[in-house]
């Protein structure tokens, strides 16, 4: 089997060689001035991609996980409300992880395959009048059914019911590959990890952090030591570290950040679209179902897709695997044997998406799904086509 084929799962993403080799460098001491050199202007760069100028960025060496627990424990107490969607396993799994923080959850359940509805979020803050609420969690992009939330129609629905809940969001699978606004948006903790848009090895956690964020931090009760922002801040503040940092990803970052900003992050956002339509275009050519309810939800970083009554998708991908050596994201959850996902987000071009397109129509066609081999794969060739010619005058 070849370890050039890539993988079409939502995250880890494929390292593109240059930041392999970034990643590949030699024990350096993080105490020593060349480290300093490093950790500036990269904790600076990263307030670009988060498009922030108020907020401070903040990592930790752990997964986008760890980043979930940072931003739960530097800024609630344990027993205050917070308000929740469960759209999805990753939205769900950040509930769990806040209720065993003993925060009590107040959720509002939606469809798997909708987004985060602003205004149930809007009702349920306009009815707290005394103020309960102390963070609204939404989830930008669930990987697991391919659905994006509207940030900024939450935000809003917050400032019309006149609430000052802190707004808190998972952008884990969309920072760097959709666009995203905490300023704007009025976001105070934004959570993401190396191993997604930033195409790096997983490892560590990055979050955007509001100035009222950082203020919330210095009451929070929540028991946290390895994961203080205070700590992190003050050494970052002194050009290091509290504990020993992640050297070699600090330095994939170095260079991811370089590739984003080369390509420019609009052009970035643009590709993703791009790559996404034409997933969506060879799914609608195959007869089958996005989980995403409408175009508006379709996330451009991963689609979910349903298979037809009477195949288990698990099946599907594990004969992918199995046969062709590419990998698939299964079904998450509720959704386990009913759709596959396909990642398409961090470093791909349509060339790469075309390959994994005809890969699922073989696999298909292996297992007598009613689908036309070659049909989805035509359908995303000619949005490819008619398309490439405005890719290459971006660039330009
Ligand atoms: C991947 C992902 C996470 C979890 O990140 P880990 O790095 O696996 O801990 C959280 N939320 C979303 C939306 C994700 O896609």
């Amino acid at each position: 089997m070849s370890d050039q084929n890539p993988v079409f799962i939502p995250g880890p993403t494929n390292i593109p060689d240059r930041l392999r080799y970034a990643m590949s460098i030699q024990t350096m001491d993080h105490r020593a001035p060349d480290f300093i050199e490093l950790l500036e202007p990269l904790l600076c760069d990263l307030k670009k991609v988060f498009k922030t100028t108020s907020g401070k960025v903040i990592t930790f060496p752990a997964s986008g996980t760890g980043g979930w627990e940072a931003a739960i424990t530097n800024s609630l107490s344990p027993g205050d409300k917070i308000l929740a969607a469960r759209c999805g396993m990753f939205s769900q799994r950040w509930i769990d992880l806040c209720q065993r923080h003993n925060l009590d959850v107040e959720i509002i359940e939606c469809d798997w395959g909708e987004g985060a509805p602003a205004d149930l979020y809007g009702e349920r803050l306009a009815a707290d009048k005394s103020h309960q609420i102390k963070a609204v969690l939404v989830t930008h992009n669930e990987t697991a059914t391919g659905v994006r939330s509207d940030v900024g129609a939450v935000r809003r629905a917050m400032d019309a019911a006149g609430h000052p809940a802190l707004l808190f969001v998972d952008c884990v699978s969309s920072l760097a590959s959709m666009d995203f606004r905490m300023d704007e948006w009025g976001v105070d903790l934004a959570v993401t990890g190396s191993q997604k848009g930033f195409m790096l090895a997983t490892g560590m956690a990055i979050i955007g952090v509001s100035p009222k964020a950082l203020d919330a931090a210095r009451a929070a009760g929540c028991p946290r030591t390895f994961f203080d922002f205070g700590d992190m801040a003050s050494a970052n503040g002194k050009g290091g570290f509290p504990y020993t940092p992640p050297l070699q990803i600090m330095f994939g970052l170095r260079a991811s950040l370089d590739m984003l900003f080369e390509e420019g992050l609009e052009n970035v956002f643009a590709r993703h679209t791009r790559i996404a339509e034409g997933v969506r275009k060879a799914v609608q050519a195959w007869g089958l179902e996005l989980c995403a309810k409408r175009r508006a939800l379709c996330s451009d970083t991963v689609s979910a897709i349903y298979v037809p009554e009477g195949f288990d998708s698990d099946v599907l991908t594990s004969h992918i695997f199995d046969a062709y050596g590419v990998s698939f994201g299964v079904g998450l959850g509720r959704m386990a044997g009913r759709a596959f996902r396909i990642g398409h987000l961090g470093s791909l071009t349509d060339v790469m998406m075309l390959s994994g397109l005809a890969t699922v129509e073989m696999a298909m066609a292996d297992l007598g799904y009613p689908v036309e081999i070659g049909s989805g794969t035509r359908a995303a060739q000619e949005h490819y086509r008619t398309t490439a010619q405005a890719q290459l005058r971006r660039a330009a």
